[in-house]
């Protein structure tokens, strides 16, 4: 075969409405700030930059936690970081599972070394927190860790009880916020998670490349802890906080990695945005706009797998009517510039799954995505 050195032909993305479950369309102002002048990941700005990206995302996760920073790689490589750090060999670690992410979160930490329980509920059941005290007293565990709102299936796991369930046994609590994040109520701090992780794309409204975490003091004491250094050298957090600064530490930089500058002022312009408009009022306009989309998915005749009881606003999981393909629907969502998302797993070609996320969460948004999924079911022969 011949190396063919012909140009591709120029850049020509579609215009899309982003209504799957991530990524989700930024604000304008984001992708200004995307391409603004380029700088070194040591010059001085740079180094005030990341104090001050750092000091915004403590205030989206709402935590005093020092080691808080934007992981260089999307949402799977935080959590990654968060389970390679915390856990080694021989270490115990208990995790909820009820959908995909759940079950990425025991592999990320079998992957750590540590021995792995799991306790499971059905697709769009949340986990029971008495089955994990029950696991948990016939013997303890370093780490627990959930996801708050599994995307898979829309259901949301409420974080009190889980967090009081690891407090009586000694366990960390590690929870994968990255459907919630800058969309729900999540108060780090004050709900005694002691690490998250989520991303850019989703709720926070940039664009996909960074995984936000923050790591709490007794998560910290576990990793100087450690027997061994952890197994990788990219998220070690060791490494990574001589580059991004240790409290109190001296404010020269050890290089560790290039930070990939423009995504960061992307993601700096994005947590600017939340904190204008207020976590309060992002959380209400969330629901507001979530309720739009019930109310408008009602009047189709289309309703949601997930249970009232533990539906999330940013997710929303729609049962496909029967009789209706659910691939060809979205198909021509996409014609019309509307992208969203199918079934993962057990649930592939049985729902859709749609996001209110960042910048999206509005009505008019919503509107637009009702009228587009409208149009489309009636092309597809739907009648409510
Ligand atoms: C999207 C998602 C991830 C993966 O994040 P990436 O940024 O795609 O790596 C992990 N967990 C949950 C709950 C998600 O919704």
């Amino acid at each position: 075969m011949t190396v063919n050195r012909t140009p591709p032909p120029p850049l020509n993305p579609p215009e899309r409405l982003l209504m799957g479950p991530g990524p989700s369309n930024p604000d304008p102002r984001v992708l200004t700030a995307m391409g603004m002048n380029p700088i070194g990941h040591l010059d001085p700005y740079f180094v005030e930059l990341m104090d001050q990206t750092m000091g915004a995302l403590r205030g989206v996760f709402q935590t005093t936690n020092h080691h808080t920073l934007p992981i260089s790689a999307t949402g799977s490589a935080g959590l990654e970081a968060i389970m390679a750090n915390l856990l080694e060999s021989g270490d115990s670690c208990v995790v909820a599972v009820n959908g995909y992410f759940g079950l990425r979160l025991a592999e990320l930490a079998r992957r750590a070394g540590a021995d792995v329980r799991t306790v499971e509920a059905a697709p769009g059941d949340t986990v029971d927190p008495a089955a994990i005290e029950a696991l948990l007293v016939e013997r303890p565990a370093k780490v627990l860790a959930f996801v708050h709102a599994e995307t898979t299936t829309g259901a949301c796991q409420s974080i009190p009880e889980m967090v009081s369930v690891a407090r009586r046994h000694d366990a960390l609590v590690v929870v994968d916020c990255v459907t919630t994040l800058g969309g729900v109520p999540l108060d780090v701090d004050a709900m005694g998670i002691d690490a998250a992780g989520s991303c850019s794309q989703k709720c926070l409204g940039a664009p996909a490349g960074l995984g936000p975490i923050t790591v709490g003091p007794r998560a910290m004491e576990a990793v100087r802890a450690r027997k061994q250094p952890p197994a990788t050298w990219y998220l070690d957090f060791g490494l990574l906080f001589q580059y991004w600064g240790e409290p109190g530490g001296s404010p020269k930089r050890a290089f560790h990695h290039t930070a990939p500058i423009a995504a960061i002022y992307g993601f700096h312009e994005a947590l600017r945005l939340i904190l204008e408009e207020g976590l309060d009022a992002r959380w209400a306009r969330h629901q507001a706009a979530h309720e739009v989309l019930v109310r408008g998915l009602d009047v189709l005749g289309l309703s949601l797998f997930t249970p009232p009881a533990h539906r999330c606003s940013t997710i929303n999981v729609i049962r496909t009517p029967d009789g209706i393909d659910e691939a060809s629907v979205r198909a021509r969502l996409l014609t019309m510039g509307v992208e969203m998302g199918g079934g993962l797993g057990v649930l592939a070609g049985k729902v859709w799954r749609v996001g209110v996320m960042g910048h999206n969460a509005q009505t008019a948004r919503i509107e637009q995505f009702l009228g587009a999924l409208d149009a489309a079911l009636r092309a597809e022969g739907y009648s409510a």
